[in-house]
């Protein structure tokens, strides 16, 4: 999905204070890592020859490049995960509280949105009528939207 054209690396940034250098996946340069507004994430210093960004996993870059998956709740980067019972998302946000976590739904986090009750996130359920929006906090929160074309 790159061509392989090695690229100029005399603006490579050494630093030295960071003693484990991560590289870009696509271009293989040193990733930096940078505070965000919505929460840290790597940027690729081939940038801006090179867009490749990578989620903040404590403090370490995760191969999942995904810039368009966000945490309803903190709206950090969600992460990929493998786990023995299939793949899941989880809000990189975690180390820092935020304990989002989203069922994986063709390579994509399933959509979610935040609650406006208890701030916990609604997600699609199956019900007797259909799909709806449901909290995930029940049966403590029963809040619920029918409307599954209109988000809440
Ligand atoms: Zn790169
Ligand atoms: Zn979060
Ligand atoms: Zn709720």
């Amino acid at each position: 999905m790159v061509d392989s054209d090695p690229r100029d690396s005399s603006q490579e940034n050494s630093d030295d204070s960071i003693s484990r250098v991560h590289y870009c996946p696509e271009c293989k340069k040193p990733l930096r890592r940078i505070e965000g507004k919505m929460g840290p994430f790597w940027g690729c210093t081939g940038f801006p020859k090179c867009h490749a960004t990578l989620n903040d996993l404590d403090g370490k870059p995760s191969t999942e490049i995904n810039q368009h998956f966000r945490c309803p709740l903190c709206t950090r980067r969600m992460v990929k995960a493998d786990a023995d019972r299939g793949k899941y998302w989880f809000c990189s946000g975690y180390s820092k509280g935020c304990k989002v976590t989203l069922r994986d739904d063709n390579g994509r986090p399933e959509t979610a949105f935040r609650c406006p009750d208890c701030g916990n996130v609604l997600i699609k359920r199956q019900g007797k009528n259909g799909e709806f929006w449901g909290c995930k906090s029940y049966p403590d929160c029963t809040t619920s939207f029918n409307d599954l074309q209109e988000p809440p």
